[in-house]
């Protein structure tokens, strides 16, 4: 399957990613000068043909919304050309700290990347914030909030941003739409506590950090819903994994049913649960 460019507003698009995979979103100024949020580099030929399709004449900044390798690995080739990445001090710190390893783990089934792009790195953000910040072009402002509960929900450097002129909210990995979330690098309560103020948030557009776009508060509401009660129930079903009364299996199961059947990218149940069983809670 291919992504699709999702129209999110006058100048605002969204590359969604095939089956669940990440979103980026390009937001452009007047005159052709682009933001771009978020790159992956073994998707970067898609983040080109989606800035070119859409008549964006260059970046002037990557945004990353988190420091996962799916949304910063695209920081190297951004930075060659001379164009700021912007980032919370919580994501940057993140990537300092832990991000070497991950970069390694997630570049093995790709090495072919390091020749293509000399010098391939972990590239850390040179425009860092700690709270909010306001990233501008002729036409447009984007409000970045640092999001991440006590310094660590989905993520530590979890951010969202919203597009003031068309309004527009971008919440990263905070939220998912129609699939299964990767929760194994994030504290699940953290989590909770950071969703709630987003139940608040005001917008046309909503665009999860994977999953499809959506129309209009209400609904988007739902899908926040949505992602608070599947993390309360996951954790919950955690604990009973923790003190015996079920099994993992039990566990998997339920989280594959009922109200969760529908959802893509099944695989991430049992990364979940693996990952709290090996005791590597990030
Ligand atoms: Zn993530």
């Amino acid at each position: 399957m291919e992504s699709t460019i999702h129209r999110a507003g006058k100048s605002a698009y969204v590359i969604i990613g095939p089956e669940g995979a990440t979103n980026f979103s390009i937001v452009k100024g007047a005159g052709g000068a682009a933001v771009l949020i978020d790159a992956d580099i073994r998707r970067i030929d898609e983040v080109e043909e989606a800035l070119k399709l859409t008549g964006c004449a260059e970046v002037k900044y990557l945004i990353n919304t988190h420091e996962h390798f799916d949304h910063t690995s695209g920081n190297h080739y951004f930075r060659q050309r001379g164009i700021p990445i912007v980032a919370s001090a919580g994501c940057v710190g993140a990537m300092r700290n832990e991000g070497g390893p991950d970069f390694e783990r997630m570049m093995k089934p790709v090495l072919e990347l390091y020749e293509r792009f000399p010098g391939l790195s972990l590239t850390l953000a040179d425009v860092v914030f700690s709270d909010r910040t306001t990233v501008t072009l002729p036409g447009v402002t984007l409000q970045l909030e640092y999001r991440a509960e006590n310094g660590h929900s989905h993520s530590k450097g979890d951010t969202t941003i919203y597009f003031e002129e068309e309004e527009i909210f971008i919440a990263g990995d905070l939220l998912y739409t129609e699939v299964h979330p990767v929760t194994f690098f994030g504290n699940i309560p953290n989590w909770l506590t950071a969703l709630k103020p987003l139940f608040q948030t005001h917008y046309k557009q909503l665009v999860p950090g994977h999953g499809p776009a959506v129309d209009g508060e209400q609904a988007g509401r739902g899908y926040f819903q949505k992602m608070h009660d599947y993390l309360e129930d996951f954790y919950g079903n955690l604990e009973e994994i923790r003190s015996g009364r079920k099994s993992r299996d039990e566990v998997a199961t339920h989280m594959l049913a009922g109200n969760y059947a529908g959802l893509g990218k099944t695989r991430m149940v049992e990364r979940n649960i693996n990952q709290f069983l090996t005791g590597k809670w990030y």
